[in-house]
């Protein structure tokens, strides 16, 4: 693959020619948010919490590819306000009580509501009626909890025919993640584990597993959301 030069905030970066904008910052050691993507895969565009400038437009950084010469804009006060006000809204449109939460720790999206500095959110909380569905045997899916990212949708899949176990039921605010009760019955623990795994927040609990690590020691306690990339070199 060809390497190109594009531009981060005037930062020189390197990269292969239509590279993943977040895959690209990040191997340029700039973390760029997100709640939806994941590395290697499809984009999904749904958290829009990548958002960065590029030709004085607002755009989802996973939806773009970098090429020569490009100059990409991500740390400014108006973008960061942008996304932190993004992050607020997902925590005030459903019932995100981290302290009761399995997650808590582990969870991208209090990650980043620390990272982004979030106390109160700008919004009005919602507080909408969801139910736990709890048919599936081995897993639950707390839809209070849920950010509709659709990593579950795309990237859980039944093996042997292909077809979602997870799915989107509904549009606009009545969007809910719905399960396929026979398909899901039918994963495996390593399914299920990567099911929980790549749920960015609680939603998807394995039944039977709880807070099984403790206090100080969760994958947040240790190191901000992002540290991997960056380092720690921005607080944002
Ligand atoms: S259940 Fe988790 S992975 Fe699935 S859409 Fe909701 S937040 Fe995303």
């Amino acid at each position: 693959m060809p390497k190109i030069t594009f531009k981060i905030d005037g930062k020189q970066c390197t990269a292969e020619d239509g590279q993943n904008l977040v895959e690209a910052a990040a191997d340029n050691h700039v973390y760029i948010p997100t709640l939806c993507h994941m590395k290697g895969e499809k984009c999904l565009g749904t958290c829009r919490v990548c958002m960065v400038k590029v030709n004085g437009k607002d755009m989802a950084g996973c939806t773009l590819s970098v090429s020569e010469g490009m100059e990409v804009t991500f740390d400014t006060p108006e973008l960061n306000d942008k996304r932190k006000a993004l992050i607020e809204m997902l925590f005030v449109e459903r019932n995100h009580f981290c302290p009761s939460c399995e997650k808590s720790g582990r969870c991208d999206l209090q990650a980043l509501a620390y990272r982004f500095k979030m106390h109160i959110p700008r919004f009005r909380y919602r507080y909408p009626f969801f139910e736990v569905y709890s048919k599936v045997d081995k897993l639950m899916l707390e839809h209070n909890r849920c950010i509709l990212c659709q990593r579950c949708v795309e990237f859980i899949r039944d093996p042997d025919t292909n077809r979602k176990i997870f799915s989107m039921r509904n549009r606009t605010n009545k969007s809910m993640i719905q399960v396929d009760y026979r398909l899901a019955n039918k994963m495996s623990e390593e399914q299920i584990d990567k099911a929980v795994a790549i749920c960015p927040v609680g939603a998807i609990i394995k039944k039977g597993q709880g807070f099984d690590e403790a206090y100080g020691q969760r994958k947040y306690d240790q190191h901000p959301i992002g540290y991997e990339v960056d380092g720690g070199t921005n607080s944002k």
